[in-house]
């Protein structure tokens, strides 16, 4: 069986910043493969086009471009806030440090994570660019798993039980 649409495919992979010799950013093992629906839009689309028609075994190894991954590195995310919205009980929650990554929510209450870039007088200045915007992306793994899905993922877009949803 080769990788294709409507097949759920388990993978391990590294992914590092860059290039082959990049920091190493992220790393999914055997133990607990990356799972996940072929063709439903639920990876990059150039992530999809290098795995296409893969078998179980088959190693993979290639580089997604920054505007093709996470898009370029928007200055109108990086905004001040008021201190008082991270304040509990008048002082500052213990996880607002630079460098933290903060669990928030957008206007319409979608959850999103914000990084701390600095701490002033009155504001407190957040990035809410993802990690990898601007940078370019390197993944190298294996083909550990490929499936037909069932009628059932199929229909809601996402793999279920080991990896996927658990409904
Ligand atoms: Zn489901």
């Amino acid at each position: 069986m080769n990788i294709g649409n409507q097949k759920v495919v388990s993978i391990t992979y590294k992914l590092q910043e860059g290039n082959k010799s990049g920091a190493v950013v992220q790393e999914v093992d055997s133990k607990e493969p990356f799972v996940f629906l072929f063709g439903a839009q639920q990876v990059l689309p150039d992530f999809e086009i290098h795995l296409n028609e893969k078998a179980v075994g088959d190693s993979f190894e290639f580089g997604i471009e920054s505007d093709k991954a996470y898009g370029p590195v928007d200055e109108n995310a990086v905004v001040d806030l008021p201190k008082n919205m991270f304040e509990v009980d008048g002082k500052l929650g213990d996880i607002v440090k630079v460098g933290n990554y903060l669990p928030m929510n957008d206007q319409e209450g979608n959850p999103l994570q914000g990084l701390v870039v600095e701490i002033k007088d009155e504001h407190v200045k957040m990035d809410f660019n993802h990690p990898m915007a601007g940078k370019d992306l390197f993944f190298s793994g294996e083909v550990v798993e490929i499936r037909e899905a069932t009628a059932e993922e199929l229909e809601h877009g996402h793999v279920h039980g080991p990896g996927g949803h658990q409904h």
